[in-house]
Order: C-alpha cells, then structure tokens, then sequence
C-alpha cells in the first residue's frame, strides 16, 4: 500500500535494527484517514474469504481493526492483554510472549464472542516474530473455529513472523514489508 509505505518513510523513525516507531500515525497518534484506506484495502482483499469476525489484539490494533470491520459491515472483538490467569470456565486464555517488551501476557477471549461456525480475519498492526498471531490462532482454534487469514499492517520481513505462520498453513496479508532497518534506514521488499 503505497500511501502506507510514503507515510513510513516520512514519519516512521527506527529505533534499531529491529524496532520501528510509528507513534505519529499509528501506534499513539492515529490518523483515521490512512486507518481508513487500511480499511479498504484489508476489505478489498479479504471480501471474498467467507469471514464471520474480525478479531485485533489491543490497543494498537484496534485502530485498523475498527475500520475494517466498519467496511466489510462485520462484528470485530478485540483480545485482551490480561496480566494473570482468569480462573473461570467463562475464556479462553494462551500466554504471548511479547519480544519487543520482554514479557508474557495472558491473551484472553471471552467465550460468548466466538462460536465453532466462526471463520475469523485477525489483524494487528506489526508481524515480527508471529507470537501474538500465533497465540489469537490458539484461541480461534481452541473455540473450534476457524481462521480464514491473518491481516498485518506492518510487516517487519527480516524477523520470523511470516514464515512461521506460512509454515503452518495461515495466510498472511500485509500492507508494508520492511526488509530493512537501521540508523536513517527504513526499507521494503520489492513487489
Ligand atoms: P510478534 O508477536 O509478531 O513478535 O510481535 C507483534 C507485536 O509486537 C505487535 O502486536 C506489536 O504491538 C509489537 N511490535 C513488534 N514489533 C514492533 C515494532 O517494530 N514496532 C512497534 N511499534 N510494535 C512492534
């Protein structure tokens, strides 16, 4: 999504060879017009797929998430971050260990939003190593429902994420892949 990457390019700021910040737009700022035609774009490719939810990992994916969910006219349910383990029947709850905050999180899905006929999209906002992907999937899977793809904003292509999720069978559909980052470098694959 060219206007995705224009907007990396000008405002993103790589804070090394593996983080990038994008508080401006995204991640503390948002701006509702490019989340928008996030919207769209997630919509125009993932309408014929047979989904039935949206589900996004809050907070910074609830931005995109929204919007999506808006143009394609789904529900969306946002998954919780919980800092312990709900002792009730009522969720379903995996751990998620996040790298970039060097911590778990107890990833939790109250039953009531998601049923076995379910097919669920789930997007977030940043593919690095795949593990909050990974943990969503577990819930979905879990509840015996399914998952029709996986929706990235932000793809960073030099650390694992896609390949892990590929390798077991998930598409993954990202609108920005930066192949690079370092000191004033911020790069995409080509495509
Ligand atoms: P993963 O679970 O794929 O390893 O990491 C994805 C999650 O970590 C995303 O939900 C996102 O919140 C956070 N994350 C990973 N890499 C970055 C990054 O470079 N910048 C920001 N802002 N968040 C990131």
């Amino acid at each position: 999504m060219e206007t995705l990457k224009n907007r990396i390019l000008k405002d993103g700021h790589a804070l090394n060879e593996s983080v990038l910040k994008v508080d401006s737009f995204l991640n503390h700022g948002v701006d509702a017009k490019l989340m928008q035609e996030i919207g769209t774009t997630f919509k125009e490719h993932f309408e014929n797929h047979g989904i039935t939810k949206i589900f996004t990992i809050e907070s910074s994916g609830i931005a995109p998430t929204v919007m999506t969910a808006l143009q394609m006219e789904l529900p969306m349910v946002t998954l919780k971050k919980q800092t312990s383990k709900i002792l009730s029947g009522d969720v379903y709850q995996t751990t998620v260990h996040s790298f970039t905050k060097a911590v778990d999180y107890e990833l939790t899905l109250s039953k009531k939003f998601i049923s076995p006929e379910d097919n669920i999209l789930i997007i977030d906002d940043f593919l690095a190593y795949g593990e909050a992907a990974q943990g969503a999937i577990r819930l979905v899977e879990e509840a015996g429902a399914k998952v029709a793809g996986i929706g990235i904003v932000i793809e960073k292509s030099f650390q694992p994420g896609r390949k892990n999720l590929e390798d077991k069978g998930y598409e993954v559909y990202s609108l920005a892949r930066v192949s690079k980052l370092g000191k004033d470098i911020i790069e995409f694959v080509e495509e």
